[in-house]
């Protein structure tokens, strides 16, 4: 069995939809209702077959039960997974994504920050031949406190994927098949899906959208939570920190031996200085160099491995309503 599957009992699939809707929820009861509401009437007029996947990323307030009551109003179009804990918004979309079975899949936040309204035009967008479409909000409606890591993000992971987007954090995307298909390859436990989309998409564009600020509850993010989410980011799609404490061993070791070289020049014009003690420090700076070097070189190598081990299940479902699919943790 792949370590990333969690058998289900087998549900008989309902026919394909052409848009899936994958929602990430932790503790969102006050927001879920309206959601619901704004995303069917958006959708419904639409005029295409469309699925609402409803991820609960282990709430603790009445979120599933009102998530439950929606699927039983609407068990066609509304499906939904509940984790046995939580795993992080990240675990809660790679189900969603897992579990979808669209020709065009939109993420999407909870919280109706992102206007459900928006998703016609990320469609049209992925019609007209994109493979990947990110919303970038417009007028952000958040602290700056929220949008200073925000910024760091979109610097780091524009350099790192060799995709410059302005907005890296909006979850509001629309991905077409192919790409989700290639995402639901991917194991690793801890990631970044915008970015982790950009590997794998060809033509990616963005496009302005509005932002709402937070309908009611508040953020599940606090700054030690973006912190790690952020380190997730540079250790999962590059070596750089690594990278820069081997650069950084290199230049000591060479700054001792062009202090040692200056020394030994000294002595043959100006004669010894005090007991040696500046060259034991120049061949001591030499040593610490290599050292930090050598370490930043097993760091390479643990972090190579690190890379690989890390097939650990993403998430562990507890249970599912609505078919379509036998395995959502499966690639
Ligand atoms: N979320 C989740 N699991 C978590 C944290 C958040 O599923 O551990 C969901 C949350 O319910 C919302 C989305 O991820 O739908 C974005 O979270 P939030 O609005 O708190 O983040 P922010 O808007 O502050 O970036
Ligand atoms: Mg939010």
């Amino acid at each position: 069995m792949n370590p990333t599957s969690v058998v289900l009992p087998a549900v008989k699939p309902a026919p394909s939809p052409y848009l899936s809707v994958v929602i990430p929820v932790f503790n969102e009861e006050d927001n879920l209702e309206e959601l619901g509401r704004r995303l069917l009437g958006t959708l419904g007029q639409a005029g295409r077959p469309f699925e609402i996947i409803l991820v609960d990323d282990g709430s603790t307030d009445r979120s599933w039960e009102i998530i439950a009551a929606l699927h039983e109003r609407h068990p066609e179009v509304l499906r939904a997974i509940q984790f046995h804990r939580n795993f992080g918004q990240h675990a809660a979309v790679f189900a969603g994504l897992a579990a979808a079975r669209g020709q065009v899949v939109v993420t999407l936040d909870a919280d109706l920050q992102n206007p459900p309204e928006e998703i016609p035009k990320l469609v049209a967008k992925i019609e007209e031949g994109y493979d990947a479409v990110g919303g970038w909000r417009e007028n952000r409606q958040d602290s700056w406190l929220r949008r200073l890591p925000s910024r760091l993000v979109n610097f780091i992971m524009s350099r790192v994927t060799g995709v410059p987007l302005r907005d890296y954090g909006c979850m509001l995307r629309a991905y077409r098949r192919e790409v989700v298909d290639s995402i639901n390859l991917c194991h690793e436990t801890s990631s970044f899906i915008p970015a982790l989309a950009n590997l794998y998409a060809r033509r990616v564009t963005e496009i302005p959208v509005a932002h709402a600020p937070r309908a009611a509850g508040v953020s599940k993010y606090n700054l030690f939570k973006l912190l790690r989410l952020n380190f997730d980011l540079m250790t999962g799609f590059s070596n750089f920190p690594i990278h820069l404490v081997g650069v950084l061993g290199i230049l000591i070791a060479l700054m001792g031996l062009g202090f040692g070289l200056f020394l030994f020049i000294r002595r043959l014009f100006v004669g010894p200085e005090v007991e040696g003690v500046f060259t034991l420090f120049a061949i001591l700076f030499v040593f610490v160099g290599l050292n930090t070097f050598g370490l930043a070189l097993i760091g390479e190598y643990v972090g190579r491995i690190y890379r690989e081990v890390r097939a650990r299940p993403r998430y562990v479902v507890r249970q599912v309503l609505g078919g379509g699919q036998d395995q959502p943790g499966a690639p």
